[in-house]
């Protein structure tokens, strides 16, 4: 165990980071924040920031011995440099489940290997392999770059055949997968935490609404359509976590389709689309991953209300603050992250109906 006092290295400095930190203050750990960035937003909550590249393997073995045990909150974590810091200490999620988590095509893979339903699905490396997945997998369809795609980047959608050569040229050349359109009812998430010990927990499945691409809103109970397939979900996402030997706060998220929940993509971290939790639950994601990496007993995922509703605040949004406050059921979350770029994520509001 991990004792409250110790110090808890996060690599990565955004939101997700910020609000690990305040779970672990409130637990009575110290965070150190290992980032790129010069200001990160987590570092103004934590204990010490180090600016280092994700790369740069001496700054890594550096900030590993300074802290009892280190988590990341960012995925595009080159797997090596993650492998390295975990020869110098405790490291959870293990970095096998980022390794699969940053593949579309590892992904899918593992997670139909262990029973999981994926949309069809080809690799593509360039314009001729493209024409070949469209043939066999028909369309609509969406070509999707394998690595580095975040909140709907890196995606062209596919109407018909023709639509191929202007996709591919979307692409740069990057190894690619094609993807048959799941014609869906909504989209859900499940979030599960693993102890090192075997146990676990899941949440209540949320709704999530997205607005090109970016997540608007999640939504619980999600209703009928997704809560009949909710425990099928989250049978897969236990096995999942199981089958990596996982160890923190997991995410999948599904199509609820009318053939069951369709997987769509994992993330080996706590997710936008748990951000409900830290009012809506009795212990939030960010609680029980840091539960969970320093080998504390997982708390109760129970909701504390009957709805609850999270909300991003996405660029000029954040400075409607004031209004939001004028509902007294209102939590607001601001980042901190100073300029609010169209479609930046700037902070949260949850809304808990009794
Ligand atoms: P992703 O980056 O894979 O999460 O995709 C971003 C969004 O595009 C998803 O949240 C869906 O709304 C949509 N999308 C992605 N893949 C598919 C698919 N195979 N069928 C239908 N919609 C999809």
């Amino acid at each position: 165990m991990i004792a409250p006092g110790s110090t808890i290295g996060i690599v990565g400095g955004g939101q997700l980071g910020r609000m690990l930190a305040m779970a672990a203050a409130q637990m009575g750990y110290r965070v150190h924040i290992y980032a790129p960035d010069e200001a990160p937003c987590a570092g103004e909550v934590s204990a010490v920031t180090t600016r280092g590249e994700y790369d740069d393997l001496d700054a890594l073995g550096r900030f590993a011995k300074s802290v009892d045990v280190a988590t990341f909150e960012f995925e595009n974590i080159d797997a090596g440099a993650l492998a390295y810091l975990a020869e110098h200490v405790r490291l959870y999620p293990p970095p096998r489940a980022l390794e699969i988590a940053q593949d579309r095509l590892a992904e899918k893979g593992f997670v139909s290997d262990l029973g999981g339903r994926t949309a069809p699905y080809a690799a593509v490396e360039n314009e001729a392999d493209l024409r070949a997945a469209i043939a066999k997998i028909g369309t609509p369809g969406i070509l999707k770059t394998n690595r580095f795609g975040y909140d709907g980047k890196g995606q062209a959608r596919i109407s018909s055949p023709d639509d191929a050569t202007s996709a591919w040229a979307t692409m740069n050349g990057v190894p690619c997968v094609y993807e048959g359109f799941v014609s869906f009812q909504a989209e859900f998430s499940l979030l599960v935490a693993r102890a090192d010990d075997g146990s676990s927990v899941s949440y209540p499945v949320p709704k999530n609404e997205h607005d090109h691409g970016i997540l608007a809103r999640s939504i619980v109970p999600a209703g009928t359509a997704i809560d009949a397939q909710a425990r099928e979900a989250t049978a897969l996402a236990l096995k999942v976590a199981a089958a990596l030997d996982y160890v923190g706060l997991l995410t999948l998220e599904f199509f609820a389709s009318p053939d069951g929940p369709v997987f769509n993509e994992m993330a080996p971290r706590v997710h936008n689309s748990g951000h409900w939790t830290i009012e809506g639950a009795r212990t939030s994601q960010f609680e029980n991953h840091i539960r969970a990496v320093c080998g504390l007993p997982l708390g109760d995922t129970t909701l504390t209300a009957a709805r609850v509703e999270m909300h991003n605040l996405l660029g000029q949004q954040v400075d409607q603050w004031s209004t939001i406050l004028s509902d007294p059921h209102a939590h607001m979350h601001i980042y901190g992250k100073g300029e609010a770029r169209d479609g930046r994520k700037m902070g949260h509001v949850t809304r808990l109906v009794l």
